[in-house]
């Protein structure tokens, strides 16, 4: 059976011929505005139609495995699952600015980050856009049925969503359709380790997303230890790419900046940060690392996290320190689901 979940409203139009363009846009409404999952639910069909649409076609997003929840009752992690069993994390992240959810890329990851569990399998597959969609709508469902609405989208949970850019278009193009979720660009994220031709390839698209930038380190040496993307694309091509995409956007890009205890967060750390930054558009989120069971690094001391804090904003750098949530739902890249599959 073919799954009509993801299909764009054109693709819709074409699979169901010789039916009338109105008929698809229906069916696109039920599907993407209603989270209808049976053609039982739309009843402004007539009933044969809707009985031979379910003998040719399902609509089918993504599979709840697993659920957690925060004992603060902020965060929520779900460990979804596709058609063919492979599975992925998705979290929601109650913020007092609205309702967040981060989603996974692809399954497993190839990039091989040091500090990152989400790789350490490798590798498994990308996801399509729909399944990517299948993620959203799972949260924006599960909200809708509390009375809540989702109000933005970060592409930050497994995988590098820039491996995977073709998927990640159409699904960025179609959740912004006013017959999807209507969701403006401006309240999607997307999060990359540095793949620096895949940046100016997201920047010809012209659509004004947030770009955050894995950073991690403040030169060469350190961050291709850290993260072996940067002995392919070194730290001086990748801030041309982020000024080249600040200035084609007009949007600030974030770099995000994991502490590793005694790896990279001492002042002279702060210092190098502060020079190659200065003078670009750029907020830095300081993000004290999450400990991972199979990996040695440790996490930065809490004082060590407010003097690297208070450094960059007392030398020109706007910086926040994100909010630690969910570490008791295992929220860190990648736990959940090594915890599932390992344990
Ligand atoms: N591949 C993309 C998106 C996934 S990682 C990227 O690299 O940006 C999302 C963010 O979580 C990245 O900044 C990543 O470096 C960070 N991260 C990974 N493992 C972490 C851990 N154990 N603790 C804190 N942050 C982590």
């Amino acid at each position: 059976m073919k799954n009509l979940f993801g299909l764009t409203l054109d693709e819709l139009v074409a699979e169901l011929e010789p039916l009338p363009k109105f008929r698809a846009k229906q069916i696109a409404a039920h599907i993407y505005k209603h989270g209808a999952k049976t053609f039982d639910e739309m009843n402004d069909l007539p009933k044969t139609l809707r009985a031979e649409l379910a003998t040719r076609y399902e609509i089918k997003a993504a599979e709840l495995v697993t659920q957690l929840d925060s004992r603060d009752g902020l965060t929520t992690k779900f460990l979804l699952a596709f058609a063919d069993g492979a599975a992925v994390e998705v979290v929601l992240m109650r913020h007092d600015y609205g309702n967040s959810v981060c989603i996974s890329s692809q399954v497993g990851c190839q990039m091989g980050c040091k500090f990152c569990a989400s790789t350490l399998n490798g590798l498994e597959r990308n996801l399509t856009a729909a399944e990517m969609l299948g993620e959203i709508f799972f949260v924006a469902d599960f909200l809708r049925r509390a009375g809540q609405k989702l109000d933005s989208v970060v592409v930050m949970g497994t995988g590098e969503p820039l491996m995977n850019f073709d998927a990640l278009i159409k699904m960025l193009r179609l959740l912004h359709e006013d017959y999807c979720l209507g969701m403006s660009y401006r309240k999607v994220t997307i999060s990359t380790c540095g793949v620096v031709p895949v940046i100016k390839k997201l920047r010809d698209e012209k659509i004004p997303v947030t770009l955050s930038i894995s950073l991690h380190a403040p030169d060469d040496r350190l961050r291709s230890e850290l993260m072996p993307i940067n002995s392919a694309f070194g730290l001086k091509p990748l801030l041309a790419a982020v000024d080249d995409y600040a200035q084609s956007t007009g949007r600030r890009v974030t770099c995000e900046y994991i502490l590793l205890g005694g790896v990279n967060d001492t002042e002279e750390h702060a210092r190098r940060l502060a020079k190659i930054l200065s003078g670009r558009l750029v907020n830095v989120n300081l993000i004290p690392f999450n400990p991972v069971d199979e990996r040695s690094f440790r996490p930065p001391t809490k004082n060590a996290v407010q003097k690297f804090f208070h450094f960059l904003n007392t030398h020109g750098i706007s910086a926040t320190i994100r909010k630690e949530m969910g570490a008791d739902v295992n929220a860190a890249c990648g736990q959940l689901r090594a915890k599932q599959f390992n344990a």
